[in-house]
């Protein structure tokens, strides 16, 4: 049994290891593909080497093996069949919805957990920190899980953002009687297991209340926040168990989500404060209709558009969330390559938050098998675009507003944005004048040097390369 039992802890110490090297190459877009299987198989044998190797206290094995080979199979089926049939443009939903699941499990796991310590002196419990572990797991693993359920509803457009009245003062005061009602089960938990199911029931509803005021496209922050919630939950879980690979696992969930959290914020220059709190985006895509103040528009026919790629010397495409719902992707490489077989340079100018979640350009356009030296980042971008001839902006809207640099009263005022305006002229494609995510209207539309090119991003870049063959 030592046998076993040492050889768990390396199988322990080995996906703990194939966490943090996962994590790291999923850093880059080359790499991430590799990162994902390699810390996705340090997850399967950690969970086979438990159901295998362990053996508790007594020597007893894991019993129950009927079930739980069942519960694998059930989520094995169902995870492949989610992640098979999602579109890109539902990625943050289905991030969401695991993410609930990730919590669910960690305040099941401290439900559970609860009854063992019942009977022991309050005191010795109270010490080791077991009860504390459990309340903790339960109430974040319950506010992620009820929270990301809501967020999952508000991206499918099945909830609405809702806010009652003194909602604010109403969640402090529910966190405070949670907190509460933990204090005081921490220091008598004999025959307090009801008591654990209002903590439960409480937590939920807290879930509940925390996501449903936020703006709907807001979401994505605020699943990252869950996400780094379930993370610290399921740490919770490897404490109790004293398993190292969970406590690795989820501190790492939750310190990466925590860190993309920020990086979210910083990106689109707002505090988290006012991500929780502040109203915007709530009324994403509804927004702006064309201002009369800010002049007129001029489009440009597809024709002339062509003739301008064509004999550009460098063109910049700006994607946006736009290109992910118009599944462009494929059709933009397309064009690129039309392009470059006619000596004209074309690349790609990726802004941090363009899109709907992290990353969201570099995977849609890895899918198209854009080569990734061709992907600039925002800060290599901006320098280029007074030397570029044409800048193609498809379905992107906030990321290029000008609004950011230079009015204060802007919701996005402040946030780095792509200066395309510097470029000689810019095109941009989109179906109407609908604003972005920030739900404001953008100057850039209106300057001398923008050309509107109205219509689906995707069709318009397939009549765009119909043309360009035709030249
Ligand atoms: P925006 O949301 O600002 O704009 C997208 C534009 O695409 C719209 O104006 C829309 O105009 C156009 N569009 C929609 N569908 C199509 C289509 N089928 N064909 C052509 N155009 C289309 O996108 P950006 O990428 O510029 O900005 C992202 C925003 O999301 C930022 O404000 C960012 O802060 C926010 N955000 C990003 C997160 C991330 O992690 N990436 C997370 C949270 C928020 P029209 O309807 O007229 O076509």
């Amino acid at each position: 049994m030592e046998l076993s039992q040492n050889l768990l802890h390396i199988i322990y110490l080995l996906a703990s290891l194939s966490f943090i090297l996962g994590l790291k190459m999923l850093s880059h877009p080359k790499t991430a593909r590799n990162g994902n299987l390699i810390a996705g198989v340090g997850m399967t044998l950690a969970i086979f080497a438990t159901i295998f190797l362990y053996h508790n206290a007594e020597g007893a094995p894991i019993g129950n093996l009927p079930l739980i080979f069942l519960g694998l199979i059930a989520g094995t089926v169902i995870g492949y069949v989610m992640a098979k049939r999602v579109k890109m443009t539902s990625m943050p939903q289905m991030v969401s919805f695991f993410n609930g699941m990730g919590g669910a499990c960690a305040a099941l796991i401290s439900l559970n957990e609860f009854g063992k310590y019942t009977e022991n002196n309050y005191v010795e419990t109270l010490l080791n920190g077991h009860v504390l572990m459990i309340l903790l797991g339960i109430m974040i693993g319950s506010v992620s899980f009820a929270g990301s359920m809501i967020a999952f509803g508000k991206l499918e457009g099945k909830i609405k953002d809702y806010v009652l009245p003194r909602q604010q003062l109403f969640n402090v005061l529910l966190l405070v009687i949670i907190l509460g009602l933990g204090a005081y089960l921490m220091v008598q938990t004999e025959g307090k297991t009801g008591l654990l199911y209002i903590i439960t029931l409480l937590s939920l509803l807290y879930g509940v209340l925390f996501v449903l005021p936020i703006g709907g496209a807001d979401m994505p922050v605020v699943i990252s926040l869950l996400n780094s919630f379930t993370g610290l939950a399921a740490a919770f879980g490897g404490f109790l168990y004293g398993n190292r690979a969970m406590l690795t696992g989820g501190i790492l969930v939750g310190s990466a989500g925590t860190i993309l959290t920020i990086l979210m914020c910083q990106a689109m220059n707002r505090s988290l404060l006012n991500v929780l709190v502040g109203a915007f985006g709530g009324q994403s895509g509804q927004a702006a209709a064309t201002s009369t103040e800010m002049g007129v528009i001029k489009e440009i026919t597809l024709n002339d558009c062509a003739i301008l790629c064509n004999y550009a010397q460098r063109v910049i495409v700006v994607p946006g969330y736009g290109l992910a719902v118009a599944q462009a992707q494929h059709i933009t490489h397309e064009f690129e390559s039309v392009l470059e077989e006619r000596g004209v340079e074309v690349k790609y100018a990726i802004h941090p938050v363009a899109g709907r979640m992290p990353g969201h350009m570099n995977v849609l356009l890895a899918e198209a098998d854009v080569a990734y030296d061709k992907l600039l980042e925002m800060e290599e971008a901006n320098p280029l675009f007074k030397n570029t001839d044409v800048v193609l902006v498809i379905g992107a809207n906030d990321v290029v507003n000008p609004a950011a640099k230079d009015d204060p009263t802007s919701p996005i005022y402040g946030m780095p944005i792509l200066d395309v305006d510097e470029s000689k002229t810019v095109v941009v494609l989109k179906r109407g004048m609908s604003a972005g995510y920030a739900g404001i209207e953008n100057r850039l539309f209106f300057n001398d040097n923008t050309r509107m090119l109205f219509g689906d991003a995707k069709s318009s870049l397939e009549k765009l390369v119909k043309e360009l063959k035709n030249i």
